[in-house]
């Protein structure tokens, strides 16, 4: 472990040792908590050098990062959505260290809720999900497509390759 440490000027008061916020009026400040009014401070930072990917005991399955759900392994019964076995979901921790990247688990969420980033980025991707809903879609697990999301996976994988 490595540590990098600088006497910086106090990022919370620009290194005046004071601050002015809401509850101080124009012409008055109060010290910097921060600092304790010197207008320096000490930044620290540890790292170690990043020479290869470690290994992570004891993991058995990776998947993509964004449902709202608690992953498991074996046969879980989600909640409105019902059984998914995550063992032929995502992909295998050796999968994973060859460089393969594991796909969403389509059956537990629509793309919208699994990846609302990507489906923002494309055209004309939302407003088809409102329009598929009835009307504008304020809470996404309740839009009224929700049982038909395979048809929106197919939306979104015709312009997103994953
Ligand atoms: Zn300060």
């Amino acid at each position: 472990m490595k540590t990098i440490e600088m006497l910086i000027e106090c990022p919370s008061c620009n290194g005046t040792g004071l601050y002015s916020g809401m509850v101080e009026s124009k012409d008055t400040a109060v010290i910097c908590y921060r600092c304790n009014g010197t207008g320096a401070y000490n930044y620290s930072y540890s790292y170690n050098k990043f020479v290869k990917r470690k290994i992570k005991d004891g993991i058995c399955r990776v998947f993509l990062k964004g449902t709202r759900y608690k992953l498991g392994l074996g046969k879980i019964n989600f909640e409105g959505v019902g059984e998914i076995d995550m063992d032929k979901e995502g992909i295998s921790y050796s999968e994973f260290l060859d460089g393969k990247k594991p796909k969403h688990i389509k059956k537990l969420e629509c793309p919208l809720l699994a990846d609302q980033d990507s489906c923002q980025k494309i055209k004309g991707f939302t407003p088809e999900c409102n329009s598929l809903n009835g009307g504008y879609i304020n809470i996404i697990t309740k839009c009224k497509n929700q049982p038909n999301k395979d048809k929106c996976w197919e939306r979104f994988e015709k312009e997103i390759n994953i």
